[in-house]
């Protein structure tokens, strides 16, 4: 997926995630959503809840310009499995929210649709098909294929598949791969087989998930040394290679770049007010809507992660209660308390990145990692957060010393 633009502090991007489907034939032991909830076979979200949804978030689209880029995903399981007249109306009002916001290009906006893209592939391309003629051309609609990790090697990954992603990167002009990372996710799959896998099987974009909730935490968080290694490692690939993007190093290059232009090499002290200054920028322009109508903050780390019951957290309201607008301004304050706790306490609070982690994502997993009873030895983070923040700095400061010694 995308990442959030951004000109002086202030987000140029909208990005809307609605949880209408659960339903998925997947396995992947990173996966937010439970066994059971995969199990379902219809849409989670009620239409009703669906309509509201949509028109709370076109009233918020419209009031939030002017905006750059406006992104709407419909997550979080396999939308091809609830048939082609459902994807194309979630096409349709999801166009509705990106022409609210105007975006000023339409190169990176668009209404995205996860899949699995499972099934036989003679069926899914007449399905995909018959999608595409069913749309209308001004807003794309973009498939994010979920590949588990853990059977990348698998035949089922043959030519017919490859042919298949070509297909749907030939209907809707772009494919992004996204990959829901476990510990066993990391030792099954590694940096180099899934930008191989990327590559040979012609996808823009890989974007790679790390989603901490309780149910998942012994599957997520039982090896942080592992998983850092990993994600710097990919992302150092995907630097190297410049044709295939990825989110989570460019997007904490710029967290740390704006707290160098902000704070200088300070990445500490002043926490709560850094989090106060940053945070309710950030949520207006980034919110999810989850399958009950639940209002959630959405976070950006290792893949977007939000406030959520499933992470512990409580959602900011429901769309039944009034605008987007005013529902962040009744919930923001327990929301901002609830990230500003994470970092008040254990390893966070000697931490010498502990104001410039607060304003990420990463509290959320702190949150669910202290919860799930695996709490940090002293001294260390509770997960990946440090090792990757710390590469960003190293990798922000050689930049600015370029860009300063440059004639
Ligand atoms: S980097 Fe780790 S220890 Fe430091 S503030 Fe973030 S989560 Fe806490």
């Amino acid at each position: 997926m995308l990442n959030h633009t951004s000109e002086n502090g202030m987000a140029t991007e909208l990005q809307v995630q609605i949880d209408d489907v659960y339903a998925c034939l997947g396995l992947c032991a990173g996966c937010v959503l439970t066994p059971d909830e995969r199990r379902g076979k219809s849409p989670d979200m009620p239409d009703d809840v669906l309509d509201l949804a949509i028109s709370r978030l076109t009233d918020h689209a419209a009031a939030m310009r002017p905006l750059k880029r406006v992104n709407v995903t419909f997550a979080i399981a396999d939308h091809i499995l609830m048939g082609g007249d459902y994807m194309k109306r979630i096409h349709a009002l999801g166009a509705r929210i990106v022409r609210a916001g105007a975006p000023s290009s339409m190169e990176y906006s668009g209404v995205f649709f996860t899949t699995s893209l499972v099934g036989k592939p003679a069926k899914v391309m007449e399905l995909l098909k018959d999608v595409r003629e069913g749309i209308e051309d001004d807003v794309p609609f973009i498939p994010l294929v979920v590949l588990d990790g853990r059977v990348v090697n698998a035949t089922k990954f043959g030519a017919q598949w490859k042919e298949m992603v070509l297909y749907a990167k030939a209907l809707f002009g772009k494919v992004d791969l996204n990959t829901n990372l476990s510990v066993e996710a990391c030792g099954s799959m590694s940096p180099a087989e899934l930008m191989l896998f990327a590559a040979d099987n012609g996808f823009d974009d890989v974007t790679v998930n790390w989603t901490p909730t309780l149910a998942n935490a012994n599957a997520t968080l039982s090896d942080n040394r592992a998983m850092s290694l990993w994600l710097l490692e990919f992302d150092e690939l995907v630097r190297a290679r410049g044709d295939i993007t990825t989110g989570y190093g460019q997007y904490l290059d710029r967290v740390v770049e704006n707290a160098i232009r902000d704070r200088g090499g300070d990445g500490a002290s002043g926490m709560a007010e850094y989090v106060k200054a940053l945070v309710p920028e950030t949520i207006r322009k980034s919110v999810e809507v989850d399958h009950h109508g639940n209002l959630l903050a959405k976070f950006e780390a290792v893949g977007d992660i939000p406030h959520a019951p499933r992470h512990g957290l409580r959602p900011l309201g429901h769309i039944s209660e009034g605008s987007v607008d005013e529902i962040l301004a009744r919930g923001q304050p327990a929301m901002l308390r609830n990230v500003m706790v994470q970092h008040a306490r254990g390893a966070c609070l000697a931490c010498e990145y502990n104001a410039v982690c607060a304003v990420t994502g990463f509290h959320v997993s702190t949150g669910v990692a202290r919860r799930a009873g695996k709490q940090e030895a002293a001294g260390e983070c509770p997960h990946v957060a440090r090792p990757l923040i710390e590469a960003a700095y190293l990798r922000t400061l050689r930049n600015f010393g370029t860009t300063n010694s440059s004639p």
